[in-house]
């Protein structure tokens, strides 16, 4: 249920409601704007319908949310939410995130070396696996904690923000140790007692889409982030499984633009593992921002001929410089800025 409270409500009338529905057992989330806030309502429903709160003074209306998501909906919260990361990364609200790096963690200098020539052309956040789910059990499992220290080690020296994948939720609070956003994997999507976990710390959570994961549901695994307290939150369409095979995944742009109609969080597109082919990465790079993303993750690797995991889809730091070149004038086209400041 939303509350929503008259323009100019004093502040005593918002903690009137506030304070009757905690007192109902129910958990009062505000949204707080100029000159409107919006309280988001989670609880039981039938105690909460029976506190009539649409006589009380200040409040303008009560709306009965029949999705099964809340604080995510634009109705919660109609202007965009800006996630900031580190002193100086932001995304949403018009800052354009471009997070850049291998795929995974494999040494040292290879991720000194990529955040060195992705920083140089513009990436505002540094990526890179230390935790890899891979389909095979006898697949490359990533470096993990060494990984993560490798990893930070190469972003201070190029003053970039970390942003790597929590694969389990016994590693939650050893990754928060050492990045500054803790990615949520595809197959993870829907691992609800880790967005549980996420939703209570303070970091902020890039979310990735499941492969066969509606809007819907992407949507109601974001609630359960911003349900524990979480405000800082980031979703990602990385493509979804259809029939094609030609590429990896199927990049739904359409997705992108319903999640930006229907959603504050911040939405980025990852072309790398939509796509699974470097050639078309960056292509879909600008489709993504022109459907409205505010961001794009792409992998790249000083040698992806010898990458241990994702190598075909990874660019090389000189594309990933083209890349960006491309990218630029379109930011400009589209009133949009890099989230870096
Ligand atoms: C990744 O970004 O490293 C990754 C494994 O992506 P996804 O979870 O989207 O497959
Ligand atoms: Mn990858």
């Amino acid at each position: 249920m939303l509350v929503i409270m008259r323009d100019h409500a004093s502040r005593e009338e918002v903690q009137h409601v506030v304070d009757l529905l905690e007192e109902a057992g129910a958990q009062a989330h505000l949204s707080g704007g100029e000159v409107k806030t919006i309280i988001g309502v989670i609880g039981d429903r039938e105690v909460v319908y029976s506190l009539e709160l649409e006589g009380l003074p200040g409040v303008e209306e009560v709306i009965r949310v029949l999705k099964p998501y809340k604080l995510v909906s634009r109705d919660f919260k109609p202007e965009d939410s800006v996630v900031r990361v580190g002193p100086h990364a932001s995304v949403g609200g018009g800052a354009i995130a471009v997070i850049a790096g291998p795929c995974s963690v494999e040494s040292e200098e290879q991720m000194v070396s990529v955040a060195a020539s992705v920083k140089a052309v513009g990436a505002t956040m540094l990526r890179g696996g230390a935790y890899k789910p891979r389909t095979s059990p006898y697949a490359f499992q990533g470096l993990g904690l060494e990984g993560l220290k490798m990893m930070r080690t190469a972003a201070d020296e190029h003053e970039l923000p970390v942003v790597t994948e929590v694969l389990d939720v016994r590693d939650a609070e050893t990754v928060a140790e050492w990045a500054d956003v803790l990615q949520v994997g595809a197959r993870n999507m829907q691992n609800f007692m880790m967005l549980d976990e996420l939703g209570r710390m303070g970091k902020p959570v890039l979310l990735k889409r499941g492969l066969s994961a509606t809007i819907e549901e992407v949507l109601s695994a974001a609630e359960y982030v911003l349900k524990g307290g979480n405000r800082d939150l980031i979703l990602c369409e990385r493509g979804i499984r259809t029939f094609e095979t030609y590429t990896r995944n199927t990049l739904d742009l359409a997705g992108v633009a319903a999640l930006r109609q229907l959603t504050h969080v911040p939405v980025i597109v990852d072309p790398s593992h939509a796509t699974g082919r470097r050639d078309l990465v960056d292509v879909m790079c600008r489709a993504g921002i022109v459907a409205g993303a505010d961001g794009i993750m792409v992998e790249v690797h000083p040698d992806p001929e010898h990458a241990k995991c994702d190598g075909p889809q990874s660019l090389t730091p000189e594309a990933f410089g083209e890349l960006m070149e491309s990218v630029r004038p379109l930011l400009e086209l589209m009133d949009v800025r890099l989230g870096w400041d």
